[in-house]
C-alpha cells in the first residue's frame, strides 16, 4: 500500500469527520500486535473495543496499516505501543490520523536487552555492533511473562486514567492476570528445568526475553534480520551438528528456505512456535512443550 495514498485517505476521512460508528458505543483502543489485545482485554474486560494493527499471520516487521485501519484510528481514544518495528515507521502518521488519541508506551519501565550477536556460533567480530532489522535493541518483550506484568500495570494505569469510574474493576482484573502470569512462569520454569534443555535454536530471534526468564540461551539463524549467507549457513550447520541440536524453531509468519537446508543437513526437526498468537497463556505453554518434547536427548 502506498503510504501517501493511505495518508491522503485518512486525512480526507478526518476532515470529513465521518469516523465509522463505534461498536456498541464502546471506547476504541488500538494495539500493535495480537498478544497485546489479550493483555488489554484481560484488564479492560468487555468495556473497550480492542483493535490490533497486525492480525493473525501478519508480520509486524514489514507491516503497513491499511486505509481502513487509518480511518478506524480516528475513533480511537488510546493506542498502546510496544516498540515493534512498524511503529518506528508509522507512529508519526498514526498520531496525525488522530491527534486527540492518547498514545501509551506499554513498555515503560522495561529495560531492553540488545539483539543477540552470535559470538558462540560466528566467533568474535571486533566489537562491531551488529544491527538487526529491529535496530540494536530487542523489541520482543511480550514473550517474558515477568515483563508482561509490567506491561499489564502500564495498561491498567492508562485505563484507570481514561475511565476513573472503572478503577476497581481494572485493578481487580490486573491482580487476576498477574496471578495467572505468576502461575504460568512457575509452570514453564519447572518444566524447562526438569527437561534439561538449555538452548533454543530459532530462525528469527524473538525469544530472547523468554530465554532470559527461563535460563535458556537463544541461538538465532537469521543474521541481522536477514536469511544467513551460504557461508553463515555452513557455520550454523556445522555448529548444530557438533552440538547435536535436535530441533530448529521457526515462526509461522516467516518463510524460511535456509531452515529446510539446516534440517536436511543436520537431521534436526523443524518445529513451529508462534511468538504472536493472541491466546497468550496457552500459546506459551505450547511453546514450552514443543521445546521440552523435542529434546530427544539431542537439544542440549
Ligand atoms: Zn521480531
Amino acid at each position: 500500500m502506498n503510504k501517501a495514498l493511505v495518508l491522503f485517505t485518512a486525512a480526507l476521512f478526518v476532515l470529513a469527520g465521518c469516523g465509522s460508528p463505534k461498536k456498541n458505543g464502546k471506547p476504541v483502543v488500538f494495539v500493535s500486535i495480537l498478544p497485546q489485545k489479550y493483555f488489554v482485554e484481560r484488564i479492560a474486560g468487555d468495556k473497550f473495543e480492542v483493535v490490533p494493527m497486525t492480525g493473525a499471520g501478519q508480520d509486524p516487521h514489514t507491516f503497513e496499516p491499511t486505509p481502513g485501519q487509518m480511518m478506524k484510528l480516528s475513533d480511537a481514544e488510546l493506542y498502546f505501543t510496544i516498540g515493534i518495528t512498524f511503529e518506528e515507521v508509522w507512529m508519526d502518521k498514526i498520531e496525525e490520523a488522530n491527534p486527540k488519541m492518547k498514545i501509551i508506551d506499554s513498555a515503560k519501565g522495561i529495560e531492553l536487552i540488545k539483539m543477540p550477536v552470535m559470538e558462540e556460533v560466528f566467533g568474535h567480530t571486533d566489537g562491531e555492533e551488529h544491527d538487526h532489522e529491529h535496530g540494536l535493541y530487542d523489541p520482543h518483550i511480550w514473550l517474558s511473562p515477568a515483563l508482561v506484568k509490567t506491561q499489564a500495570s502500564n495498561i491498567c494505569a492508562a485505563l484507570c486514567d481514561f475511565d476513573p469510574a472503572g478503577t476497581a474493576l481494572y485493578s481487580a482484573n490486573l491482580a487476576a492476570f498477574v496471578s495467572d502470569l505468576n502461575k504460568l512462569s512457575l509452570e514453564l520454569r519447572t518444566r524447562i528445568a526438569e527437561s534439561g534443555v538449555t538452548r533454543l535454536l530459532v530462525f528469527h530471534p524473538a525469544w530472547g526475553y523468554f530465554a532470559d526468564e527461563f535460563g535458556l540461551t537463544q541461538i538465532p539463524v537469521e543474521f541481522e534480520g536477514k536469511e544467513p549467507s551460504l557461508n553463515q549457513l555452513r557455520i550454523i550447520i556445522d555448529f548444530a551438528k557438533k552440538e547435536k541440536i535436535g530441533a530448529l524453531f521457526v515462526q509461522p509468519q516467516f518463510s524460511e528456505i535456509s531452515a529446510k537446508t539446516i534440517s536436511e543437513e543436520t537431521g534436526c526437526r523443524i518445529v513451529v512456535i508462534d511468538p504472536l498468537a493472541e491466546n497468550y497463556i496457552d500459546n506459551l505453554k505450547s511453546a514450552a512443550a514443543a521445546l521440552t518434547e523435542n529434546k530427544g536427548g539431542l537439544l542440549n
